[in-house]
């Protein structure tokens, strides 16, 4: 995925609330609350907007994200898509 649609993406989240970190993003819309992605995160990135009729996932530590992609294959909704693979990945230090 090319620097320059992360840059687009990026531009467009400018002003609004966070929804992506520097390797993944998410779509709020597509989540189901499961809170499978928070199960699998290593590192205490997602968290919850857990109301009686609106539930779905926020980030809550963008800043904390490897890049591991552990969210994304734990989504069965497809709400989260990664923008970059980390160097990290594989590394059992972080996932
Ligand atoms: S890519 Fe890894 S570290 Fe980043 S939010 Fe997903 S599971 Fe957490
Ligand atoms: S795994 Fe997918 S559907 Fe489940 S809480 Fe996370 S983003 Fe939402």
């Amino acid at each position: 995925m090319g620097s320059e649609w992360v840059q687009n993406m990026r531009g467009r989240l400018r002003g609004a609330r966070v929804k992506a970190t520097e390797y993944i993003i998410i779509n709020t819309r597509l989540c189901r609350a499961c809170w499978k992605c928070i199960r699998a995160c290593p590192r205490g990135v997602i968290g919850k907007v857990d109301f009686l009729f609106h539930k779905h996932i926020r980030l809550i530590e963008p800043d904390l994200c490897v890049g591991c992609g552990a969210c994304e294959k734990a989504c069965p909704e497809g709400a989260i898509a990664a923008l970059k693979r980390s160097k990290r990945q594989g590394d059992d230090q972080f996932c």
